[in-house]
């Protein structure tokens, strides 16, 4: 599944190629493209070229993908003013709040998507470096895997200020919906961050980095899930901050799930720009960023988090 505009074909195409080299060849899945734009004849058929699985292209409806008219534009205005002197990124691209919101509360229920139950989430100039000899889909199916992830990163604090004070908001109406093995302590801690996260106001930032993903949108689609987003979209936060679909999956992952249901795919090399999991393994081509985990990036990494404070010893005994 990608979202995707007509005019990054060549970057959706650098990627599929690679998906369909590495994965696809072997499995023929099929492919779900998302706009909230209509996808033009020349788009539709270059893809249908790269592809060895069917492919859906489709149209996101205008009310699932514009800001609601509940937003106050002033307020919104002025917010955003202020999150762009602080430097933090697509402030003013409403595009990009839209975007963030269909995917934390859109994409899981629009009608083609509801015919699937798992999806991997590709995005364009992706790269994906390993050769993949088994079915990801069925290796969730069968481990009781709902949510697959590569990176895990700290985020902007100052994007999601309020995200984790409206959660606990949230939970106090509803603490019946926390998980009993939530992987809180990765979503509240902040051992290994350098930086000061005092402005996410006792959220650690830490988030699976969603522009991969292979996970079971029945998570998504069950209640605790839905009406915590529903909360979420009343706050207004996807307009007067900027929070990120991949801190609203994670919280939601990491509070309502079982965090044994979590499995970060080591094996699976992958880059987005400027960050890359590279396991080095034999099957993996081209990849030598080195291992992300301990050579790259402390200062934004928040794997090390995951792996010690939550990760299952099945998991980790994976490899
Ligand atoms: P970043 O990774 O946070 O810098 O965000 P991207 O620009 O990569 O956007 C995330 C994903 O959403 C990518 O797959 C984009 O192609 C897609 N995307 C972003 N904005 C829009 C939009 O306005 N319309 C459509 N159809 N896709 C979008
Ligand atoms: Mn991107």
């Amino acid at each position: 599944m990608i979202l995707v505009r007509n005019k990054e074909l060549n970057g959706a195409l650098h990627t599929i190629h690679q998906i369909e080299d590495n994965f696809n060849k072997k499995f023929h899945y099929p492919y779900v493209f998302l706009n909230d734009g209509k996808f033009n004849d020349g788009f539709k058929n270059r893809i249908r070229e790269a592809v060895s699985g069917e492919c859906y292209f489709e149209r996101i409806d205008a009310q699932d993908w514009s800001q609601p008219a509940s937003i106050d534009t002033e307020r919104q205005k002025k917010a955003m003013k202020q999150l762009d002197s602080e430097g933090v990124g697509y402030a003013k691209q409403v595009s990009y709040h839209n975007m963030c919101r269909y995917y934390s509360r859109g994409f899981y229920n629009h009608p083609r998507m509801k015919q699937f139950k798992y999806y991997w989430r590709f995005e364009p100039n992706t790269d994906y470096y390993s050769d993949l000899n088994y079915d990801v889909f069925k290796f969730m199916q069968d481990n009781h895997k709902t949510y697959g992830f590569t990176i895990s990163l700290y985020d902007v604090e100052q994007s999601v200020k309020t995200l984790w004070p409206e959660t606990l908001d949230f939970l106090k109406a509803h603490p019946d919906y926390v998980n009993p093995n939530a992987a809180t302590q990765w979503l509240t801690e902040n051992l290994q961050n350098p930086h000061k996260t005092e402005m996410a106001q006792g959220y650690s930032t830490c988030h699976f980095w969603s522009n991969f993903e292979i996970a079971d949108m029945d998570f998504y689609r069950s209640k605790p899930y839905s009406d915590w987003v529903e909360h979420l979209e009343k706050a207004g936060g996807f307009y007067y901050e900027r929070w990120g679909d991949a801190p609203v999956h994670s919280v939601g992952v990491g509070l309502f799930e079982d965090k044994k249901k979590v499995h970060w795919f080591r094996d699976i090399g992958y880059k987005h720009h400027p960050y890359t999991n590279c396991p080095n393994g034999k099957h993996t081509k081209g990849c030598t960023a080195g291992d992300f985990t301990y050579k790259h990036l402390k200062d934004q990494n928040c794997l090390t988090n995951w792996w010690n404070f939550e990760m299952d010893d099945a998991d980790k005994a994976l490899y």
